[in-house]
């Protein structure tokens, strides 16, 4: 007999993932040119070609018990090196080796945070509309999720309730910019603002509040759209990188922790985030892609193909009278549903072979996600789908 805590977890097992075997199955069905499958945030664009020849060179080198040995939890000493140098470069700051944690992905990442932070019955704050994996990650360590409402239409966190969210059980708050469902990034007057409520809690309840920022989609940001980078903003913020979507490499789980020297109690987080990856059983982050990303720092996805698909997706729906967020970021467009029930609205759209993602999976109910990290082809061969299903809410049905 299984767990009761999984029999819950499988019962409510990702409506993504769900909705991506169900677009296998139909591709079986109608063909695969027949199927519009929005579902999955896999990348659609091949890792930069330096990801392949620097893997190789690395093996090349066939340093004895190196890249393929245990070493220090936290990770390789001369990554860590290099990816503090290069956000030292980027962003004006000053870390070393010791503030960064290479990580098993995001996904890993977030999950040695909050083990690191978590005392059973500890709240973690976040924003809807937010990726669902978090309610999973935050109960994994008996911590109690505390949802903002959704803030429409802008979709920029809701800073008034956020205050008379945070109580003395509030121990961290997850934001996550550019954001996945919605595409928003969250500007910079906001990051002031939500910083200065942190600031003004913190005194007021007596003890550190953290900001974890979930960086996976900070490449992917368009029209020159600066994404601001948390330490600068509040002393408290624990970064959680992925390269998972910035070179395309979400299949190969790899990423880091940022924990700075400012923030409160920050030589223990360390200490504790670097046992937690052992106990998780990760041990460490795998040495291979630890290996190759220190040495593709500069390296980028081509993300034109995304902003090309967004665009197109973008003037199609809302010339179709869709609402649609401001798609700035992430490679997904997050639409208003044209009936209230948007699992109604998701059943409708699949009569048409288009998969999308009910916005109740992201604790938003009332919109869908269409993740656009899929072939311009695909995304053209669509509209005519889009069209019927825009058709079908004219006549009022
Ligand atoms: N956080 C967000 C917002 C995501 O969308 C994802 C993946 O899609 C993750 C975390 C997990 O990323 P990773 O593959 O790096 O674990």
């Amino acid at each position: 007999m299984i767990a009761k805590k999984m029999v819950k977890y499988v019962e409510g097992s990702s409506v993504t993932r769900a909705m991506f075997g169900e677009g296998k199955k139909m591709a079986k069905e109608f063909g695969p040119e027949n199927v519009y499958d929005f579902s999955l945030g896999n990348p659609s664009v091949e890792p930069p070609k330096a990801v392949a020849e620097q893997m190789k060179a690395v093996l090349d080198e066939k340093k004895p018990n190196f890249v393929h040995g245990y070493m220090n939890n936290a990770g390789h000493e001369e990554v860590r090196h290099a990816i503090a140098d290069s956000l030292n470069r980027k962003f004006g700051t000053s870390f070393s080796e010791k503030n960064i944690i290479m990580t098993v992905g995001a996904a890993g990442g977030l999950n040695v945070i909050l083990k690191t932070l978590l005392d059973p019955g500890d709240e973690v704050i976040a924003f809807a509309p937010y990726f669902s994996e978090y309610n999973n990650y935050v109960g994994n360590f008996d911590g109690v999720m505390v949802p903002i409402s959704a803030n429409i239409p802008s979709f920029q966190p809701n800073l008034d309730e956020f205050r008379e969210k945070i109580t003395e059980r509030t121990k961290a708050v997850i934001v996550n910019t550019p954001n996945n469902p919605t595409g928003v990034v969250y500007s910079e007057e906001t990051i002031k603002e939500l910083s200065r409520i942190l600031e003004e809690k913190q005194k007021e309840i007596g003890h550190a509040v953290y900001l974890i920022a979930d960086e996976p989609y900070r490449e992917l940001a368009y029209d020159g759209v600066e994404v601001p980078y948390l330490t600068k903003y509040f002393s408290n913020t624990i970064v959680g990188y992925s390269y998972s979507k910035s070179l395309s490499l979400p299949g190969e789980r790899i990423g880091y922790l940022v924990v700075p020297d400012e923030a409160d109690d920050f030589e223990n987080i360390l200490d504790a985030a670097t046992v937690a990856t052992r106990i998780l059983g990760f041990v460490n982050a795998p040495s291979l892609q630890q290996l190759t990303v220190a040495r593709c720092l500069e390296e980028k996805t081509d993300i034109s193909a995304y902003d090309q698909n967004r665009k197109l997706l973008y003037d199609k729906l809302t010339e179709l009278g869709f609402e649609c967020a401001k798609p700035e970021g992430a490679f997904y467009l997050w639409v208003k549903a044209k009936e209230e029930d948007d699992k109604a609205f998701v059943a409708k759209a699949k009569e048409f072979h288009l998969l999308l993602v009910p916005g109740s999976a992201f604790m938003c109910a009332g919109y869908v996600r269409i993740a656009y990290c899929v072939s311009p082809e695909m995304i053209k061969r669509s509209f005519g789908a889009f069209e019927k299903l825009a058709e079908t809410y004219k006549n009022g049905n």
